[in-house]
């Protein structure tokens, strides 16, 4: 039975570490033990998985974690946290607490110390940090199975959604590239101790094996879709022909669009990723 399971026992572990949570690390601790449970079912843990924390916290999800995983490894970058930590997670012989910036920290070694099970990430990201954290771990090469993260509502839409929606960009397309996404839930501020300002959702994304567009230089692609957004009320051509990191020139553009089939005077927020990834071959 998890010690942590009640909003209670969470407040009282907080008060007697004297942990205060602090903004500038993202902290507003999950205390709704449905949300918790939720959260593991999602990301369907098993015996199976090496499970990577981000953020643990106090560790009411990470304790939840190590009953189901075969492996947890839990990333926390305030050090303040770890002796609740050790409090809450003692009984348990599959944890590793690590104190730690996780955007400084290489994933490659930490799935190399647990071979031969399913890399899962689960986590209720700091939300300063969400968008570079998640494109960080789709971009690392490294073979998640699946990543279920707590984000800001707004954020796990714009990770969905496609052309037409104001909601979509570079994250959009970098989450859609390798990964289906599905939000899983929505989650009020009140689950949290503090509140957060702002809706939560749980989000799951399964990683492919293999993306689902191809294109011969994903990197270029990219930077081709970090430039379009950038500005994203321009025209493709103009919008890409200034831009210092891709520089093409808009006849080259225009050339390519036309070839696709598309208007010259398309907006880069008008595109698909599979027509990104043809207009990246075009103009190579
Ligand atoms: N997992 C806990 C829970 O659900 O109650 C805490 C979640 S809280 C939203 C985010 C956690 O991420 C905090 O514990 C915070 O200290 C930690 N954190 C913030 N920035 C981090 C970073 N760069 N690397 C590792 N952990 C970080």
């Amino acid at each position: 039975m998890a010690k942590l399971r009640s909003k209670g026992a969470t407040m009282d572990l907080v008060r007697r570490h004297n942990i205060t949570a602090k903004k500038k690390f993202g902290q507003n601790f999950l205390t709704d033990d449905s949300v918790l449970d939720e959260i593991v079912a999602a990301a369907g843990v098993c015996e199976d998985d090496h499970v990577i924390e981000i953020g643990p916290g106090p560790g009411a999800l990470t304790e939840r974690l190590a009953e189901h995983a075969g492996h947890v490894t839990a990333i926390e970058i305030d050090a303040q946290m770890i002796p609740a930590l050790e409090e809450i997670l003692s009984g348990h012989d599959n944890v590793e607490v690590i104190c730690a910036d996780v955007m400084k920290t290489d994933m490659h070694v930490i799935a190399e110390k647990i071979p031969g099970k399913n890399l899962k990430v689960v986590a209720n990201l700091p939300y300063y940090i969400t968008t570079p954290i998640v494109t960080s771990l789709l971009e690392s090469g490294v073979k998640y199975k699946s990543i279920t993260v707590m984000v800001q509502t707004e954020v796990a839409q714009r990770m969905q959604t496609g052309p037409g929606s104001k909601d979509y960009g570079a994250l959009s397309l970098a989450v859609q590239y390798y990964s289906k996404p599905e939000i899983i839930t929505d989650v009020p501020p009140e689950s949290f101790f503090p509140m957060p300002g702002v809706g939560s959702s749980v989000i799951r994304l399964d990683l492919y094996e293999k993306p689902p567009v191809s294109v011969s230089d994903d990197a270029l692609m990219f930077r081709i879709i970090k430039a379009s957004f950038m500005q994203r009320r321009k025209t493709l051509q103009n919008a890409l022909k200034n831009n210092p990191d891709v520089r093409i020139p808009a006849e080259k553009t225009a050339a390519a669009l036309e070839s696709m089939g598309v208007s010259p005077m398309i907006r880069g927020e008008a595109l698909t990723l599979e027509q990104f990834a043809r207009f990246t071959d075009l103009v190579k």
